[in-house]
């Protein structure tokens, strides 16, 4: 994959988000304070940095992560304001009646032209883990339905596993490839193809225990191996 920073849409600054104040009380007020000193640092770094991002933005990378907390996209993966455009939400689902999930997507590929979209599971998922039990937990059961969808999908291989915590660990990873795929079965990711936009698709795993991202190997930049059933016709 190519490094963001070697691309044409080259990052603002080279300073990335620093771990701070994580001794103090994270407080409403608080944070309006550590804002201005977020300000100051970065201005101490870069003096032109807001005035540079003000201009616009032409990111490299659409990234489709979950909702966690622990999951921030620009902090796991080194990279500063500007360099990502990102949509979270509970399990990092691309569901293709989702217009919040569509519009985003549209706007990244059709207008930002991002040159990757990254959807990122993490291993711990509430959400995943609570598609796998069978207790209610309220309006979001109807959403976690389509990751039920997806373990009935690999039940064969999923009820292999007797290890509870192996098996949500790999409903994670089933689930992001899966996310994978319906990005693919888009039209807006198949028109980018057919028109010779450079664009690929990946899926990844973050692992909150250690921090390190695997990258689960289903990465696609053409329609070649979707199915036919999925192939939009060109308009
Ligand atoms: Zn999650």
């Amino acid at each position: 994959m190519k490094n963001p920073k070697e691309s044409q849409h080259s990052s603002v600054s080279t300073k990335t988000i620093s771990i701070s104040h994580n001794t103090e009380e994270i407080s409403y007020d608080n944070l309006l304070k550590w804002n201005k000193e977020w300000v100051e640092e970065t201005l101490k770094e870069d003096a032109n940095f807001f005035k540079k991002l003000a201009k616009g933005q032409s990111p490299p990378i659409l990234w489709i992560g979950c909702a966690d907390s622990r999951v921030p996209a620009n902090q796991i993966t080194g990279t500063n304001p500007g360099d990502i455009f990102v949509h979270r939400n509970i399990a990092n689902m691309v569901i293709h009646t989702d217009m919040n999930m569509l519009s985003v997507l549209d706007y990244a590929v059709a207008v930002l032209q991002v040159k990757h979209v990254i959807v990122c599971g993490h291993y711990g998922c509430g959400g995943v883990l609570a598609a796998m039990s069978n207790k209610q937990y309220g309006l979001i059961d109807n959403w976690l339905r389509h990751i039920k969808d997806v373990y009935r999908t690999y039940a064969f291989e999923l009820d292999m596993l007797d290890d509870e915590v192996e098996r949500g660990k790999r409903l994670v990873e089933l689930n992001a490839i899966e996310n994978v795929y319906n990005l693919c079965k888009t039209s807006t990711i198949q028109n980018a193809w057919k028109q010779g936009q450079e664009l690929s698709v990946h899926g990844w795993a973050y692992s909150l225990d250690s921090g390190i991202i695997k990258d689960l190997g289903v990465s696609f930049n053409s329609d070649e191996k979707l199915g036919s059933m999925f192939k939009f016709e060109t308009k």
